[in-house]
């Protein structure tokens, strides 16, 4: 289901009560659980992730009542009696971190789980922090992910070092339990992020009676014999919840009085109000509410490292303030439910509006933005944020705006209340045309099952209504009662929405079942040719004959004829089957209903500007036609944020990652894996995300080898390398293994000299080159006539003789003065453009798992060069 949402037509005056802070919840949740008798929480927040809470904790065996009001916490932890647990945490991160800390400090064997989409955020560092204490945590699946099972009940008092910058939740876990372990002491290892989120952590356990020291969140002590002692805590009103409101207020100039809010809260988000005031709006604290009056919004420059869940919002807002707007911090976003900044990007470039980005920022190029069909990656944030767009633009829609349930369930009414009135809309069915046996039946239901979608096959329900089947139809009844059968349904079957729809090969032959199926349905033409449709259904007894040919396939080849230009007018698609599997045409198929789905593959460096792999994969994509799934780009990132970054991908849609030097080195430490050519060769200059699992390769060497190949058998030739850097590691490794004979030649001869050592070959000085002459291949692994020393050469002109294949490293420029002298020569030459494309060529099919398109890449490379 999509929501169109209808705009506030003025500037409106209106209150509205905010539901309490999802944090505060869960953090109360817990310490309750952790306190001696009942405890009342009230105005808790119920939402995906509080009831992911509740459900543990009652899975448990603690007791807890809810009304609207209030929970009622019943017991304690003490009353949990040993046995094995089963703790679901859905989709609720949270959940799986305050869960985890507390299974640790209890009796039992539990098992902690959630959803797909948790189980593939990284927990390992919790669980390395528990293990410092004597926690025995097992990994039940991948290392350093969800599922976990707790074995341990109890942990020591003590010391622990966490690193700081990856999540507050980690902190916050640990926090809350520590006084029932003893004196602890957290020490932090690098910067604190979300230092809010810590603060609320320890602003709740002081409402409950235990005191925590915090000596400039670099560590935190516990001090041991404190309790927790409270009987009742008044969750306040959550920020982020209202942040929303607050910014509908700016951008349409409105009076919005948002009740039940700290005006004093320790929650991140109050800090966007600072933002808006900034930009000129006025906010009003009162006792327990806060009202804002809204008077528009302007380009700002901010840094929202440390309430990072307002940035969609600012983010929205500002693409309606001319000019441009800088949002800093924005580098955790990367790794929450969905790749927000990504996400972001996607969205706002549909609403006309341009940004751009890095590894922790994001800039919006606000201006006048229209409206789109907002996707919303199962993120409740991106439903909300873009919702607040709807407030001034007519039109806009929010596909799956069910995702709110997650932390507010209650928003769209809430918008209802202020005069956003909202819509539901259905989405379009998928139908699939074709002759008989094109696949229709199979892919929609491997469809249905993909999307989530009903899926009906019209055919079938004619079958079902007459209790007759097609041939038994046309016996009796004859082809026009059938035609008229299979329109009425087509017709009916039309009105449903969302569903994928199969359809019978003739449906094409009365136009107005096209005009059904086209007004509420996307038309997608399976293609394919008599021959394979003939040896895909042979005869097929189920079906009657229709021109009663002799030769069945003389019949489909007529059929084929008759209906071909049919079945080209009707489809909105046309997707060619032959040679494809089921599989690979789903897929096809899901990449023109969504295709923001997109992976992304990424080279990064410092400088990177220059680099010409977006061209080559590019090229590849749009050969094959996955660019619609597949988009390369660059990025900057510096040698120092390489760790973060590669952090950053994990749970992102980055698929692939190039790197360029200094990153080769350096990346290998962060990497899960790492295959053992690079391992030799000493560097990676390929990762591959294999869902959250990260791959280390090199392809330099084949850039070198496959080339050379082409030319020659390599066994037993006689090399020289020039240089003893990366490249020449890279190609020496690649020699040897193809049985070559190597000496290295290189300005620092000790350099030379254990390269040589290591890889088992000579070595030699650079004066020392005339022995080149007898050898058989010159490969240049220097930068000696690069860029602007284009005169330069690697080697005097003299030593290069006919017999020689001279291949050059360098591609820029595309002839050197040493190719330039290989020519003048007649020598055989290999450009450095041909390595550059071979090792983006065995990198492309890491990344995409398809044959690269050779050709188109070399043509796309060679006019970049140009
Ligand atoms: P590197 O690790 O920095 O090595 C540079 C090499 O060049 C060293 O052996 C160095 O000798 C030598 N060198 C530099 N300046 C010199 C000079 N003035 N006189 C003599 N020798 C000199 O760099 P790399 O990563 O191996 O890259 C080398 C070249 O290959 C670069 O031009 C790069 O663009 C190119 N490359 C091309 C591709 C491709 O796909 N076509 C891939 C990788 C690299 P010392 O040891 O004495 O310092």
């Amino acid at each position: 289901m999509n929501l169109k949402i209808s705009p506030l037509e003025k500037s409106i005056s209106a209150a509205i009560s905010i539901p309490g802070s999802k944090s505060y919840t869960n953090r109360s949740l817990i310490l309750a659980s952790l306190t001696p008798g009942t405890v009342v929480l009230k105005n808790p927040l119920y939402s995906d992730d509080t009831h992911a809470l509740i459900d543990c904790l009652k899975s448990l065996g603690v007791k807890i009542n809810t009304n609207n009001f209030q929970v009622e916490v019943i017991g304690d932890i003490s009353q949990i009696k040993n046995g094995n647990y089963d703790l679901n945490c859905k989709i609720s991160g949270t959940t799986i971190r305050f869960i985890l800390a507390l299974s640790c400090i209890i009796p039992g064997v539990k098992k902690i789980y959630g959803e797909k989409r948790l189980n593939e955020r990284p927990i390992k560092e919790l669980v390395e922090g528990l293990r410092q204490l004597g926690a025995e945590i097992n990994y039940l699946e991948k290392e350093g992910f969800p599922p976990l099972l707790v074995k341990s009940s109890r942990l020591n008092p003590g010391i622990l070092k966490l690193k700081g910058y990856i999540s507050s939740q980690f902190f916050s876990a640990i926090l809350m339990i520590a006084p029932l372990v003893g004196q602890l002491k957290i020490e932090v290892l690098g910067e604190q992020i979300s230092k809010p989120y810590i603060d609320m952590t320890i602003d709740t356990m002081e409402k409950f009676g235990v005191k925590v020291k915090n000596e400039n969140y670099e560590k935190y002590i516990i001090s041991s014999n404190q309790k927790y002692l409270t009987k009742e805590y008044l969750i306040e009103g959550d920020y982020s919840s209202a942040g929303y409101f607050f910014a509908i207020a700016a951008l349409t100039k409105s009076k919005i009085t948002l009740k039940n809010l700290n005006p004093n809260s320790k929650q991140a988000d109050i800090k966007f109000l600072e933002i808006l005031e900034i930009m000129g709006n006025k906010i009003v604290k009162n006792k327990d509410s806060v009202t804002i009056e809204g008077s528009g919004v302007k380009p700002v420059t901010v840094n929202m490292q440390d309430f990072p869940d307002q940035a969609q919002t600012l983010a929205v807002m500002t693409s309606f303030a001319k000019g441009k707007t800088v949002i800093n911090g924005v580098r955790s976003l990367r790794v929450k439910e969905t790749e927000r900044v990504k996400a972001l990007e996607t969205e706002l470039s549909k609403m006309g509006i341009k940004t751009e980005s890095s590894a922790d920022r994001l800039v919006v190029f606000g201006g006048t933005p229209n409206s789109a069909s907002i996707k919303t990656y199962n993120d409740h944030r991106m439903a909300m944020s873009f919702a607040v767009a709807g407030a001034s633009l007519p039109g806009m829609i929010i596909e799956n705006p069910e995702v709110v349930t997650k932390t507010f369930p209650d928003f769209w009414n809430k918008l209802n209340s202020i005069g956003m009135k909202n819509e539901s809309l259905t989405e379009k069915n998928i139908v699939l045309i074709g002759m008989r046996g094109s696949g229709k039946t199979t892919i929609a239901k491997l469809l249905s099952k993909k999307l989530e979608r009903d899926f009906v096959d019209i055919d079938k329900i004619i079958n079902q209504r007459l209790n007759l089947t097609i041939p038994e139809i046309v016996s009796k009844y004859g082809w026009d009662f059938f035609r008229k059968k299979e329109s009425e349904i087509t017709k009916e079957i039309s009105m449903l929405g969302n569903t994928i729809i199969s359809t019978g090969g003739g449906v094409v032959l009365n136009p107005k079942n096209i005009e059904c199926l086209k007004s509420t349905g996307i038309i997608i033409y399976l293609v394919a040719r008599p021959e394979m449709l003939f040896k895909r259904i042979g005869v097929d007894k189920n079906r009657p004959s229709l021109l009663n040919k002799k030769n069945p396939l003389d019949e489909l080849k007529e059929i084929f004829k008759q209906r071909k230009n049919l079945y080209e007018s009707a489809a909105d698609y046309k997707i060619d089957t032959n040679g494809l599997n089921l599989k690979q045409i789903t897929e096809k198929i899901i990449s023109i209903i969504h295709p923001e789905d997109t992976k992304v593959c990424m080279v990064i460096g410092d400088p990177i500007e220059h680099s010409l792999s977006p061209v080559l994969h590019n090229a590849g994509y749009k050969a094959l036609g996955i660019d619609k799934k597949f988009v390369y780009k660059k990025e900057l990132v510096k040698f120092e944020d390489l760790g973060k970054f590669i952090d950053s991908i994990k749970n992102s849609d980055i698929r692939g990652i190039s790197l360029t030097m200094p990153h080769k080195l350096k990346v290998m430490k962060y990497l899960d894996e790492i295959d053992k050519t690079a391992i030799k060769i000493g560097s990676v200059n390929t990762v591959v995300n294999d869902d959250g699992k990260l791959l280390g390769f090199n392809t330099d060497w084949l850039g070198v080898i496959v080339p050379l190949e082409k030319i020659t058998a390599l066994k037993g030739k006689r090399i020289a390398v020039i240089g003893a850097g990366g490249a020449a590691r890279a190609a020496i490794f690649g020699f040897i293994k193809s049985g070559c004979k190597v000496t290295i030649f290189n300005r620092t001869i000790d350099k030379a000299k254990a390269l040589a050592q290591e890889f088992n070959c000579k070595f030699s000085g650079m004066n020392n080159m005339e022995e080149i002459k007898k050898m058989d291949i010159i490969f240049n692994a220097t930068s000696l006539g690069m860029g602007g020393d284009v005169h330069i050469s690697a080697l005097p002109a003299n030593i290069i003789q006919k017999h020689h294949i001279v291949f050059d490293a360098i591609y820029s420029p595309h002839e050197t003065q040493l190719i330039k002298n290989a020519k003048k020569k007649d020598a055989t030459i290999i450009y450095g453009s041909e390595m550059l494309l071979y090792q983006g060529i065995a990198q492309f099919e890491l990344f995409t798992k398809a044959k690269a398109p050779l050709q188109q890449m070399r043509k796309a490379l060679e006019e970049a060069l140009k």
